[in-house]
């Protein structure tokens, strides 16, 4: 069975940088080898409630500005998976959380960029799931918790956001040594990932040192929460990858289970 994934997918412009975060992410889909489909949450699509992308064609979203022309000709053409998408929202009402499906989202970037990495032949089904800055850690966790049945059937459940996201605080280009704040947070995050430390997690603004940097808003801290939650009740998390991009950027990665 297939482990929970938690990447942090850096700029739009990942693709085609010649960091390490990238080298990672395009080893990784041998590494885990070729799951029957991916449910992925993504920290460029906000709900109020979770939402699942049910489109059979999505398409690829540009959703970022200013970047090389290349980057906006960029295709993502995996095929959607609507059964999937409703067996997830079953998934999800079983334990008591209310979610829906959209039929029109197509993949952002949280999506098809570490996914053209992970899987480039794109030909693997892929589900978007949405974030919702509104709610808690813990409902994150809870939402993964629901979506681990999944990884029974070979389906990759993984979260797709920012170990470290702080877009006020990064400098562009440069990939050498990261702001202590930055480390301090990346390290108590893989200790309570490492761990298995649900409760705090599920209270890190409290907790983790530099959470308000690190995270001005927690929407790319979300899905690492819905990946520690769909590696199941007593999953700890292992760390695959860390290492920093332009300056504050971490590009850790977890694998759940
Ligand atoms: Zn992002």
């Amino acid at each position: 069975m297939l482990p929970a994934l938690f990447v942090s997918h850096g700029s739009p412009a990942l693709i085609g940088e010649d960091i390490p975060g990238r080298d990672f992410l395009a080893g990784l889909g041998r590494e885990l080898g070729r799951p029957a489909a991916i449910v992925v949450a993504t920290a460029h699509w906000e709900t109020d409630r979770p939402s699942f992308s049910t489109a059979a064609k999505p398409e690829t979203i540009h959703d970022f500005y200013g970047f090389p022309e290349q980057l906006y000709r960029l295709r993502y053409p995996a095929p959607g998976a609507p059964a999937l998408a409703e067996r997830a929202v079953a998934a999800l009402a079983q334990a008591g959380i209310g979610a829906s499906v959209d039929p029109e989202r197509g993949f952002d970037h949280g999506v098809w960029s570490p996914l053209l990495l992970m899987y480039p032949e794109a030909d693997i089904p892929v589900v978007s799931l949405s974030v919702q800055p509104r709610r808690t850690p813990a409902d994150h966790i809870a939402v993964g918790r629901a979506l681990a049945p999944l990884r029974n059937d070979n389906v990759l459940v993984m979260g797709s956001g920012g170990a470290v996201h702080n877009l006020g605080a990064l400098v562009r280009g440069d990939h050498g040594g990261a702001p202590d704040w930055a480390t301090a947070f990346d390290d108590w995050l893989a200790k309570a990932f490492a761990e298995g430390d649900a409760a705090s997690l599920a209270e890190y603004r409290g907790l983790a040192p530099f959470a308000r940097v690190a995270h001005p808003r927690d929407e790319h801290l979300m899905p690492a929460f819905v990946a520690f939650g769909a590696g199941g009740p007593t999953a700890k998390g292992r760390l695959l990858h860390r290492s920093f991009a332009h300056g504050s950027i971490s590009m850790a990665a977890y694998a759940v289970e």
